[in-house]
């Protein structure tokens, strides 16, 4: 995936030149509890170094700076959404698909994006869901300007992100099947206000839940149904933001090459 994630990167820095698309580049932390080194990926960003001792809170034995795309996603979706509108696409929410075929004949190619959905559309049992929180509170003063996160990617998650008026807190990675409890936004408050005390009393704003569609691999694949061209995108899991441009962008050749080939028979 990192092809991918280098492409999106690019793309989103330079989208983060206008505020009204919702993406900012943000300076922060990743911090680890256990002795360990970066990542290869991490040490390739902008403004990356090795935190120092003071640097990293109680809890944690070290950690790294680097300055990531940091998304708004309320705005960055309508920003998606106008763009998508001024290039002549429009926008259906009128029905459930419940089979790819169904749809296979109203446009020359199909793209299934579907996410977790893809598991029954497709269908595909390598698919599963994994849950996850996240509680927006209100900026604090004097306010967050660094994101953090704790390095781990299973169960209790913990991130701080902040933005211009909220700051998004997580996080959890719980199997699709798992009612989430009444006391899981309050336990991520309680991670994230070990970390930044200043967060304390913040108005909480939202609490966002949503499914990751994982896999093992993310699916950007061509594939047939009916006898019409389909390509798949979906499987991105945790990382389809991060992912977005790259795989869109692969998708897109697909899509260009199942029209050639529709082209050529008529
Ligand atoms: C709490 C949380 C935090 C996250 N944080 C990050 C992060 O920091 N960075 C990052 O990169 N990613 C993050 N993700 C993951 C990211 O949100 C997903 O990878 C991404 O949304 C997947 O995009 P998608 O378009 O493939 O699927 P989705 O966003 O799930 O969209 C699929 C769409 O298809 C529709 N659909 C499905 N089935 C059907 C059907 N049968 N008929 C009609 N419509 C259908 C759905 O309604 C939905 O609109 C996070 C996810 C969660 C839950």
């Amino acid at each position: 995936m990192i092809g991918w994630g280098e492409r999106t990167r690019e793309v989103l820095q330079a989208l983060a030149a206008d505020a009204d698309h919702g993406v900012s580049m943000v300076l922060g932390i990743d911090a680890v509890r256990q002795e360990e080194d970066p990542p290869d990926w991490v040490l390739r960003l902008p403004r990356y170094r090795l935190c120092e001792p003071h640097e990293v809170p109680t809890g944690f034995r070290s950690g790294w700076w680097y300055e990531i795309p940091l998304i708004d996603m309320p705005v960055y979706l309508g920003y998606l959404e106008r763009r998508l509108r001024r290039a002549g696409g429009t926008i259906e929410k009128s029905h459930r698909v419940e089979a790819l075929g169904d749809v296979s004949g109203s446009g020359r190619v199909t793209v299934n994006c579907t996410g977790i959905g893809a598991r029954t559309l497709v269908p595909d049992d390598s698919l599963r869901a994994v849950q996850g929180l996240l509680v927006v509170v209100d900026q604090p003063e004097p306010r967050i300007e660094h994101f953090f996160q704790d390095d781990a990617d299973e169960g209790d998650l913990l991130y701080i992100l902040p933005h211009r008026d909220v700051v998004v807190l997580g996080g959890c990675a719980l199997p699709g099947d798992v009612e989430i409890g009444d006391d899981a936004a309050a336990a991520i408050m309680a991670r994230c206000f070990e970390v930044e005390p200043r967060l304390r009393g913040q108005r909480v704003v939202a609490i966002r839940h949503g499914v990751r569609p994982k896999r093992k691999t993310a699916r950007v694949e061509r594939d047939e149904v009916d006898g019409h061209p389909l390509v798949h995108n979906y499987g991105h899991g945790g990382s389809g933001v991060t992912v977005s441009w790259g795989c869109a962008e692969e998708a897109l050749g697909l899509v260009r090459a199942a029209l050639a080939e529709v082209d050529a028979l008529i």
